[in-house]
């Protein structure tokens, strides 16, 4: 069973079931329940490896680390920081996250737009290696900061480009009318800013273009703003960000790491020493996830629509109510067999936008049966939540045959945990 919206290790076993990391999902749904987040070690160590090779292989002086938003887990960052990514936090609790997971603090790169005076005072405690400075507020923060700890700061100015990728709105942060980033005409007021700052120094310059973006012309005129930027200004460090695309569905086209790494570093190529730092997310950690659901109720409304109404939905996977993402789901019993029937996935809370798949192909499915929605990884678990009351799934690590706990199944005890009256 190999598909490119699947986990690199998928397979079908001898009962014709999906497997994931030499796991049966049916067996995994006996053992931990549903819905269940299931994560495929081997495919997020491939996608770290593919990113930090291919990169270096043009430009050796490339940094990479994970942008900690699109998956924040312990177990899972772990395996990351194992690979030698560095991580991209923008909050206080990413930071405490990275932090418990032993990652190399000078390997850690403070995001965000509004960071407030106690996570800047974490992060410098923590010693993280850089600061991203989105705005001139924040700046003074920082240097209130550091002077008031003793400790320096390292910066990357995160500007903003002006530069529209082809993605959703809400996931497009480049262009010119976007809450993020110094605009270019601001620039140079901000930097003098820094300059005059003691235990401040800038490191260099910081973009973000978007998410989910599989056209690298708007990366590739991203480097060569950030290196005109380098070359005016004298600095040593382009930060590119995240962004690049993942195939949700079977028949997208993979966009090649490879590719991406020799049309990006083209740019900087025998024009600059600087130290060039990506920030993936989804890429490292979609494809790894699938999510398990069992199919309960199906109803049909005849010559309307065909639904399929699982035991998770909006909860575990906002995306669809969120930007409409496409996803795709295989049965966990003959993944492999044909797709001929129109199915609407919905979940079991209380809003009718509830949907995880309109309208999908998938083989018939039965009530009580188990399927898999494929490339869950990024931007579920992270944006989970609590509505209706339900409690979060769990999360399992599957490698070689085992299953390992990352996360567990939220109870209703945990729920009412933090009701203060
Ligand atoms: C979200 C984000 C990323 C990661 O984006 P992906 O699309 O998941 O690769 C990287 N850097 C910054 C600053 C971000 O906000």
């Amino acid at each position: 069973m190999k598909a490119v919206n699947l986990p690199v290790s998928a397979g079908m076993n001898e009962r014709n079931n999906l497997t994931v990391g030499g796991c049966d999902l049916a067996g995994l749904a006996k053992e931990f329940g549903t819905p269940l987040y299931i994560m495929d070690e081997r495919t997020v160590r491939e996608r770290c490896r593919e990113y930090v090779k291919c990169f270096r292989a043009n430009y050796p002086n490339t940094e990479v680390v994970f942008a900690c938003k699109a998956l924040c887990v312990t177990g899972i960052l772990e395996i990351i920081a194992s690979e030698g990514l560095g991580f991209d936090v923008s909050s206080g609790g990413e930071l405490y996250t990275a932090l418990r997971a032993k990652a190399d603090p000078k390997k850690l790169y403070f995001h965000g737009n509004n960071k407030s005076p106690g996570e800047i005072r974490a992060g410098l405690s923590a010693g993280v290696g850089r600061f991203v400075v989105d705005n001139i507020y924040e700046l003074k923060n920082l240097d209130a900061a550091t002077r008031e700890l003793g400790l320096r700061a390292e910066v990357l100015v995160r500007v903003n480009p002006g530069i529209e990728a082809h993605t959703h709105e809400f996931v497009q942060t480049g262009k010119v009318d976007s809450k993020f980033g110094v605009p270019l005409d601001q620039l140079a007021v901000l930097v003098k800013e820094v300059k005059k700052l003691e235990l401040v120094s800038l490191k260099g310059f910081h973009a973000h273009i978007g998410s989910q973006i599989f056209d690298f012309a708007p990366f590739a005129a991203e480097a060569k703003l950030l290196l005109e930027l380098t070359q005016e200004y004298g600095t040593a460090e382009i930060d590119l960000g995240g962004g690049l695309g993942i195939p949700y569905l079977a028949s997208d086209q993979l966009p090649p790491i490879e590719e991406f790494a020799r049309q990006v570093t083209a740019v900087l190529k025998g024009k600059t020493e600087a130290k060039l730092v990506l920030e993936p997310g989804r890429s490292i950690v979609g494809q790894a996830g699938v999510t398990l659901y069992a199919v309960g109720a199906v109803r049909e409304i005849p010559g309307v629509r065909k639904y399929l109404i699982v035991d998770g939905g909006m909860s575990d996977n906002p995306r669809y109510v969120l930007y409409g993402a496409q996803y795709e789901a295989y049965p966990v019993s003959h993944p492999d067999a044909p797709r001929d029937e129109t199915v609407t996935i919905a979940g079991r809370f209380c809003e009718s936008g509830d949907l995880i798949i309109k309208d999908g192909k998938l083989p018939a499915v039965k009530a009580g049966e188990l399927i898999a929605v494929a490339a869950t990884g990024a931007y579920n678990y992270s944006m989970a939540s609590n509505y209706n009351r339900v409690p979060r799934p769990a999360m399992v690590v599957v490698s070689r045959g085992r299953a390992e706990l990352a996360v567990k199944r939220e109870s209703y005890e945990d729920l009412v945990s933090n009701d203060a009256i």
